[in-house]
């Protein structure tokens, strides 16, 4: 059996992204609704399939795992076997994607697990403005979440913040000093139309990466940084700190040519493409073939040649895309 995943564009994908959970213990305005409905435990996959899928890609050739959600670290159970992933041979680095208000409690554990490295999310350093953007989250957990995490060692922690016109465009470069003075990264991330959301115009509160790259450039020279990870980020540096700065731009500047990754969703659904329906669903096979790697190795080939080009985001339009964000992993 093929030890790569290759898709019908020649692109390889050594990536993978599982939402190890739909649920949040925040519910930030860009990414759920404020009433949401959540999916039964029986939809979605246990943390023996979690495993099973984590080791099926990296029997692929998948060289890095990121768990994302929802909210990783609600997940239950899940820290209690995250070393069986984070341990699995071919893998280089087991990443997380959280939004910091557990870090406290769980940084030590995740540590030693073999997560690598962590992205934290944080759109603003404002108590109020904070609670506001993520409907109930504190600040001062988050905050507290950050330390603990940079005291445990993790490489290259990065603060990921959506900038949103009329919300919190304004603190970019607060956001920034904050990254500088931690010795941390940062990368601004254009909000995607993911999801009927209720609360904000999507095209209205859109700012560009551009846009925020200009407010950064009034105070900071910005150098392109000449090794780019695949991906729809690019990263800066600035000649007076170790902090990178990075643009996730999947509006303004199309990522699709040198796409490495694939998503799986938390109940299990392998998506080729974030902005396409294109997928698969390997739930129903990981049950009918309980505990069995090889059908579901196979699944995720036969999946390959659906990867699409490219994909399409339309701010003014309905979106297209009808899953929110938690269910597909950020
Ligand atoms: N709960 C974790 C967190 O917030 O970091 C992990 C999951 S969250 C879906 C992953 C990332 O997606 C976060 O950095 C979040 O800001 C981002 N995100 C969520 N909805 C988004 C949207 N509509 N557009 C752009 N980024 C979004
Ligand atoms: Fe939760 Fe992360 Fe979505 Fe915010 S962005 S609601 S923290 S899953």
């Amino acid at each position: 059996m093929s030890k790569q995943l290759i898709d019908d564009f020649g692109r390889t994908v050594d990536y993978v992204r599982i939402s190890v959970t739909d649920r949040c213990d925040f519910r930030c305005v860009y990414c759920m609704a404020e009433e949401m409905t959540f999916l039964p435990r029986a939809e979605i996959m246990s943390i023996e399939e979690i495993e099973l899928l984590a080791k099926a890609f990296t029997e692929l050739g998948v060289q890095r795992i990121r768990l994302t959600g929802g909210e990783p670290l609600v997940r239950r159970g899940l820290l209690d076997r995250l070393g069986n992933i984070g341990n699995l041979p071919g893998l280089k680095e087991l990443l997380m994607t959280t939004n910091g208000s557990q870090l406290v409690r769980y940084s030590k554990i995740l540590k030693k697990a073999g997560v690598k490295r962590l992205n934290i999310s944080l759109d603003s350093l404002r108590a109020k403005r904070f609670r506001a953007m993520t409907r109930n989250g504190d600040l001062d957990k988050v905050l507290a979440g950050i330390d603990a995490a940079i005291e445990q060692g993790f490489q290259r922690i990065k603060i990921n913040a959506v900038v949103m016109k009329g919300s919190n465009e304004d603190e970019v470069l607060d956001l920034l000093e904050f990254a500088r003075d931690k010795q941390i990264d940062i990368a601004f991330i254009e909000e995607m139309p993911l999801g009927n959301i209720d609360s904000h115009d999507r095209a209205l509160s859109f700012c560009s990466s551009d846009e925020v790259r200009a407010i950064i450039e009034s105070r900071h020279e910005l150098h392109a940084m000449a090794h780019q990870t695949a991906g729809p980020s690019r990263y800066f540096r600035m000649a007076d700190s170790t902090t990178r700065v990075g643009f996730i731009s999947p509006h303004s500047h199309n990522f699709c040519a040198d796409c490495n990754r694939v998503r799986v969703t938390a109940s299990g659904r392998l998506l080729l493409c974030l902005g396409n329906e294109h997928g698969v669903d390997l739930l129903p096979i990981m049950r009918a073939y309980k505990g069995q790697i090889e059908p579901v190795k196979e699944a995720i080939i036969a999946a390959m040649p659906s990867k699409p080009e490219k994909h399409h985001f339309d701010l003014k339009a309905e979106p297209q895309i009808l899953r929110f964000m938690n269910t597909t992993g950020g």
